[in-house]
């Protein structure tokens, strides 16, 4: 990584709300200008979900393309866009809008516990996203919330669905999901493919240990209200941004510099937005 780190800010989810955090950002517009003080506090990479005019999580393709629109004008972030949509979307739902041709794209490797509810990613699944996104030319970002998500990546990059650079995102702490424990993510970041990039993800109050425990690993780190709507213990994050601040200058502190979205495109050989 040549010094730098990456730091993804998820802005906004399917599942906060203005109860979590009353600065949650919701509108288009409002995602849009969350998304450039992101950038601005040193956040390379924008993990997008958007919201239907209730407030609800939707995998419209309007909504997308007018939030994407917006960001454009106000930022050079790179968008990744979520397929994972929110808990009872279907996968077709899911998957529209990889047909925008983002830069980037998260894809689940697998069915994971959350909370009472459950997120279901069969192997077909799995397949249609990543032939998709392949087609589309839209780099996925591996979510893995289990080590047995890593194994079904590797299915997908044996039958030739995925091609390098890799980049995974291991997303630890969901309620019902694996714990964050150093060693856990210790063992996952080791069964990855050589060469991997990996962003590691702590939910809820694992968010921070897991951004001191990435620096260390030489991985890269995502914050935001997606994960976490705290600053501190019982203290809300007045915006995704103070969290992005407090990640890059831990980063800093650590002797790596926050990279930027053409150092990103550059290193996960993204296509030209
Ligand atoms: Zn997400």
């Amino acid at each position: 990584m040549n010094g730098q780190v990456i730091i993804t800010c998820a802005i906004t989810g399917a599942e906060t709300t203005r109860e979590h955090n009353p600065a949650l950002p919701m509108t288009p517009e409002e995602i849009a200008s969350a998304a450039a003080d992101a950038r601005r506090a040193g956040a390379a990479v924008l993990h997008l979900h958007v919201r239907d005019e209730k407030g609800a999580p939707t995998q419209s393709l309007d909504v997308f393309k007018k939030t994407i629109g917006l960001i454009r004008k106000k930022t050079d972030i790179v968008v990744e866009v979520t397929t994972g949509g929110a808990v009872g979307m279907t996968p077709e739902e899911r998957l529209q809008p990889v047909t925008l041709e983002p830069e980037m794209a998260s894809l689940d490797c697998g069915t994971v516990n959350f909370g009472d509810e459950y997120i279901v990613n069969t192997l077909p699944t799995m397949r249609e996203f990543a032939s998709a996104m392949k087609k589309h030319r839209v780099r996925p970002t591996l979510e893995c919330f289990d080590l047995s998500h890593i194994y079904a990546s590797h299915v997908l990059i044996k039958e030739g669905l995925i091609a390098p650079p890799f980049h995974y995102g291991l997303v630890l702490n969901v309620p019902g999901g694996v714990r964050y424990e150093p060693e856990v993510l210790d063992f996952f970041v080791r069964k990855l493919p050589q060469g991997s990039f990996w962003t590691a993800m702590g939910i809820g109050r694992a968010s921070l240990p897991v951004v001191y425990n990435t620096l260390a690993m030489g991985g890269c780190i995502r914050v935001g209200f997606e994960d976490n709507v705290y600053y501190s213990k019982g203290v809300l994050a007045k915006s995704n941004a103070e969290l992005v601040e407090r990640a890059a200058r831990l980063g800093r502190e650590a002797g790596l510099t926050p990279a930027s979205p053409s150092d990103v495109r550059k290193l996960l050989q993204l296509r030209e937005a």
